[in-house]
């Protein structure tokens, strides 16, 4: 029987998911087709689900606490963060997952000897990514612009600091999980704070994908190791995929296409 999977957001034209999606569909002889779902109101988001008939979907921004909300089972993870961007439907229910922070832990596996990770931002995706690091034994901190977003993982446990209380010292990988640099050209810290931390770091990250960012444009003069956002969401597709073909597949070989269909 034909499938059909979808990703809803509001926006959505810009996602590379339906690229990515119907490649490894294609490649790996999978009865089904994927697209894009442009949602205004989360509150429609089940309602829509059954009534497009699909069989899984990927939620993007704002509607990840909708999915959460819509989901009739939640993986331990997700219920943890409390945001869904995979479901899946089996016997007219839905099952949420996130595959958001997973597919980060995969995307920067590939970098060596990495013990302390300092995050910028303190986001959504922050909030399920540094838990998942955390409990694969990173020693995570986290720095942001303001102090309000921090509440919550100093509850936590975790170290926290703004611009202005931030103490420098060595950590093997910088992060960039804020928006700065997504529309304009910002980096996500002071100038000032971020030179001694890449020079004395192993490797940067930065989420956004589809541009050179400015932190990663600096990241390069130090000559680190770098990756951008493609690779995180390559991640969480996979491992997307995964669920929607019930556990079918090699996840490398499904990395691959995925890989070889964004270029
Ligand atoms: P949120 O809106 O939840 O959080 C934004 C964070 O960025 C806040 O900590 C905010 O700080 C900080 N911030 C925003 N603008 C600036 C700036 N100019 N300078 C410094 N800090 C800034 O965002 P999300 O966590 O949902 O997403 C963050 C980024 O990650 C987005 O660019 C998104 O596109 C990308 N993303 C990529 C994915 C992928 O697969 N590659 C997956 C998910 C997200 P403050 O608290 O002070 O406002």
């Amino acid at each position: 029987m034909h499938k059909k999977f979808a990703i809803f957001g509001h926006p959505v034209e810009h996602s590379l998911s339906p690229l990515i999606h119907n490649s490894a569909f294609i490649e790996l002889g999978v009865d089904a087709h994927y697209f894009k779902i442009d949602l205004k109101d989360g509150n429609r988001l089940k309602e829509t689900f059954f009534n497009e008939k699909l069989s899984g979907a990927n939620i993007t921004v704002p509607h990840k606490e909708a999915a959460f909300q819509a989901s009739d089972h939640l993986d331990e993870f997700a219920k943890k963060v409390g945001a869904v961007n995979t479901l899946v439907v089996k016997n007219g229910e839905l099952y949420g997952y996130n595959t958001d922070a997973p597919g980060f832990l995969r995307s920067i596996a590939k970098f060596e000897d990495i013990n302390s990770i300092l995050i910028l931002g303190a986001g959504g995706t922050t909030k399920s990514t540094s838990v998942i690091l955390r409990d694969a034994g990173y020693n995570i901190s986290i720095l942001n612009r303001s102090e309000k977003r921090l509440e919550s993982f100093k509850e936590q446990g975790f170290t926290c600091a703004t611009f202005e209380t931030f103490t420098p010292k060595k950590y093997d990988l910088i992060v960039n999980m804020t928006s700065a640099g997504l529309k304009e050209n910002s980096l996500p810290a002071p100038i000032e704070i971020l030179e001694p931390l890449l020079h004395d770091a192993q490797a940067a990250v930065d989420i956004i994908y589809g541009k050179e960012t400015p932190f990663l444009q600096l990241a390069k003069k130090y000559n680190l190791p770098c990756s951008d956002g493609k690779d995180m969401l390559i991640a969480q597709a996979v491992l997307a995929f995964d669920y929607f073909t019930e556990h079918k597949f090699d996840l490398e070989k499904v990395e691959s296409i995925m890989q070889n269909a964004i270029g």
